[in-house]
């Protein structure tokens, strides 16, 4: 038996969770409040490309189409690190068949929603703002974003579920029921988009297969690839001056300040940036939330997916990727239930999918915060390198006892509370192994039975 499903939010994990939704025979209706990109051009918004890894891979593998983004993502199979003097040095991310993929959020998206507009049973429906959510009655009200004047009467379905980001309408209608707990933090730190635009023949003006970071402790500028020869870079700097922070958005407000900055920082970009002034004007400078409620769901009428119920900062490039995860996991419990029924228990399956998520999407959160700190400040750190190198030889000796926690969160499926908590412990092992004195000389000698040994003492 189906359900009639109204689907807040046609971004990517909105679009993913509709396809999975009608292979599983329910009616979706799929609301957005934005036009029909596909028909107007470019998609407004965040971060124009994405770093896809395993857990959104799997998913997408899952859904059909791994094929079909395949083809549009490019490899990225390391770091490659610009220091201040323009010397580059390349940190692979994991062995050599591994990489992350830069894929854009545009055709990604529009994958998916063609691929659940196939489906007889998806209709999308654009400029449609959902205004209102009756989370007793599972009613939605939506603004028609071309005509505001005309009033919509509120829709009725069995099932309401907000994939409609961070800034979730359908979350906030929940926030006003008791017991529900919300906490959002803005970290101290903008973005603000900029381009590398392709050589005259198409080519990438730095190295394709890498993300490129050019680290300089309180502040970042990163560089992903895309398939028609441009990067799109995104520079991460503190809004305010404060706390010992000299650099800062709102010191960069003229042409002479903005250019200065760069050339102090990140002389090597100003060549390859022919439009930096214009971008770095034009563009919006944004902000990075990390947003964490609790419960998902309100019986088994409403529930949250996505950002809208764990939104996190990008520094582990996995904000997408645990969407796609989630929906992963809400389809292998839909599978579970059919298997015994006809149709689907819903208020079970919400229940289900926040045990089976929460804890993990928390961990991830925290992860991501972490990692900021790792890419701006430690990757250029020779220690650090140095401590990268021990981890891998451990990896590669210990492959299923020793894995890095980049590697748990990027290129496996372990849950994401795992890899917090090992990493935790890896961290306290690693802390110690870097006081030895002399260790650059003599860390090939290390004892890495033992130090593996030391991890799996209390883990
Ligand atoms: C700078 C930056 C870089 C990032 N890089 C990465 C990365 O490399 N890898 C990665 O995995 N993740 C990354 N992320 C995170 C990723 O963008 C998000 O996790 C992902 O977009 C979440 O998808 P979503 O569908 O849940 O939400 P969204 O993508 O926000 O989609 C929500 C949709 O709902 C619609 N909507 C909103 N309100 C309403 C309403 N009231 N009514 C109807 N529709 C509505 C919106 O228009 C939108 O289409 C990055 C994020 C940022 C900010």
């Amino acid at each position: 038996m189906s359900s009639k499903i109204t689907l807040v939010g046609a971004g990517l994990v909105g679009s993913l969770l509709s396809i999975f939704l009608a292979k599983k025979g329910q009616q979706v209706e799929v609301f957005e409040r934005r036009p029909d990109f596909r028909k107007i051009g470019a998609v407004g918004g965040r971060s124009i490309n994405l770093a896809l890894s395993d857990r959104g891979w799997r998913a997408l593998k899952e859904a059909g189409i791994e094929q079909e983004i395949k083809e549009i993502a490019l490899p990225m199979r390391g770091r490659m690190m610009h220091n201040p003097e323009g010397k580059l040095t390349f940190q692979p991310y994991g062995k050599e068949n591994q990489a992350i993929y830069s894929v854009s959020r545009a055709a990604l998206n529009e994958i998916l929603m063609n691929t659940a507009e196939k489906k007889h049973n998806v209709k999308f429906n654009f400029n449609q703002s959902c205004q209102n959510v009756d989370i007793r009655e599972t009613k939605a009200t939506f603004e028609n974003q071309e005509n505001k004047n005309k009033i919509q009467k509120p829709l009725k379905s069995e099932i309401i579920i907000g994939a409609d980001g961070a800034f979730s309408a359908v979350r906030g209608h929940m926030q006003k029921t008791p017991l529900f707990n919300y906490t959002q933090y803005y970290l101290p730190h903008g973005y603000k988009e900029l381009h590398i635009p392709a050589n005259e023949d198409g080519t990438h003006k730095l190295a394709v297969d890498a993300l490129h970071i050019w680290p300089r402790h309180s502040f970042m500028l990163i560089a992903l690839p895309n398939t028609d020869g441009s990067f799109t870079c995104t520079l991460f700097l503190p809004f305010e001056s404060d706390k010992g922070n000299k650099e800062a958005f709102e010191r960069l407000n003229t042409d002479k300040e903005i250019m200065s900055f760069f050339e102090t920082h990140f002389a090597d970009v100003i060549p390859i940036m022919p439009t930096l002034l214009d971008d770095f004007k034009q563009n919006p400078t944004s902000s990075l939330v990390t947003i964490r409620c609790s419960p998902w769901a309100y019986e088994g009428n409403v529930c949250l997916i996505g950002d809208a119920s764990h939104a996190i900062v990008p520094f582990y490039g996995q904000g997408m990727n645990s969407g796609f995860e989630d929906c992963f996991y809400f389809n292998e419990i839909m599978k579970k239930q059919l298997e015994k029924n006809d149709s689907i228990n819903w208020k079970q399956l919400f229940v289900d999918f926040q045990d089976q998520r929460i804890t993990n999407t928390n961990a991830i959160a925290d992860l991501a915060i972490q990692n900021f700190i790792e890419m701006r400040d430690r990757v250029a750190d020779p220690e650090f390198l140095l401590r990268k190198k021990i981890e891998a030889k451990l990896y590669e000796k210990f492959p299923n006892r020793w894995i890095p926690q980049y590697t748990m969160v990027t290129f496996s499926h372990l849950p994401y509370s795992y890899a917090l908590k090992v990493g935790k412990k890896q961290d306290e092992i690693m802390k110690k192994i870097m006081k030895k004195e002399n260790l650059e000389a003599t860390w090939e000698s290390l004892d890495w039975e033992e130090i593996v040994e030391q991890l799996h003492q209390n883990v």
